[in-house]
């Protein structure tokens, strides 16, 4: 069987290392970026270049953006004692997507992992327990609240007993809550449609 050139053979070879791609798409994608106009591979190529290069951690809730603090920490409407805690950056656009959030977001960074060696020190979790902090010196505890919106894994729910627990350490009056039921158990909030996202988070309960 003749061989694919090495350009070809390393690009598939990039492709497969992305989630959900198997050999097979690895090979469709690479065939058909081969007969896209060379400005759709110049495009594509210099996207891909600035990606990491252009993004921002934000300083705030630790979610990617353009700049130092991110457009939804800056922008005076977002009711800043309202934090939805998630796991990572993509959750943050599913929220934002849904649209009708107002609050703000923590980004976690991931979610507490024995098996894969992530406890709560690899989270973003102390820099989540500060902001808290003051919060509970500066706002009225009535108008707080903590939404735990990590996904409805085991590592998810444990993530959001592990927080819970931490901030009634700091005080019990937060209001904390956990995104309702109806998501589907064990998968990624990324995975959910827009329809039961907005159910969960309305339907989301104090815990
Ligand atoms: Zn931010």
């Amino acid at each position: 069987m003749a061989e694919f050139p090495v350009a070809i053979k390393n690009l598939i070879t990039a492709f497969e290392r992305l989630p959900g791609i198997g050999p097979k798409s690895a090979t469709r994608l690479v065939f058909y970026l081969l007969n896209t106009p060379q400005s759709f591979i110049d495009n594509l190529s210099n996207s891909l270049l600035r990606l990491k290069k252009d993004i921002k951690i934000c300083s705030v809730c630790f979610s990617v953006g353009d700049t130092e603090v991110c457009s939804i920490c800056s922008d005076n409407k977002r009711n800043k004692n309202v934090v939805c805690v998630v796991e990572r950056a993509i959750d943050v656009m599913v929220i934002e997507n849904m649209g009708g959030f107002k609050g703000v977001y923590h980004v976690l960074g991931g979610a507490v992992n024995p098996l894969d060696h992530i406890g709560p020190d690899d989270l973003k979790i102390v820099e989540l327990l500060q902001r808290i902090r003051k919060m509970v010196n500066e706002v009225d505890k009535k108008d707080m609240e903590i939404i735990l919106a990590t996904n409805p894994t085991m590592e998810g729910e444990a993530t959001a007993l592990y927080i819970k627990r931490r901030i009634e350490e700091i005080d019990k009056e937060v209001n904390i809550s956990r995104i309702g039921s109806g998501l589907p158990i064990g998968a990624d909030l990324e995975y959910a449609d827009q329809a039961t996202l907005s159910r969960a988070l309305d339907g989301r309960r104090s815990i």
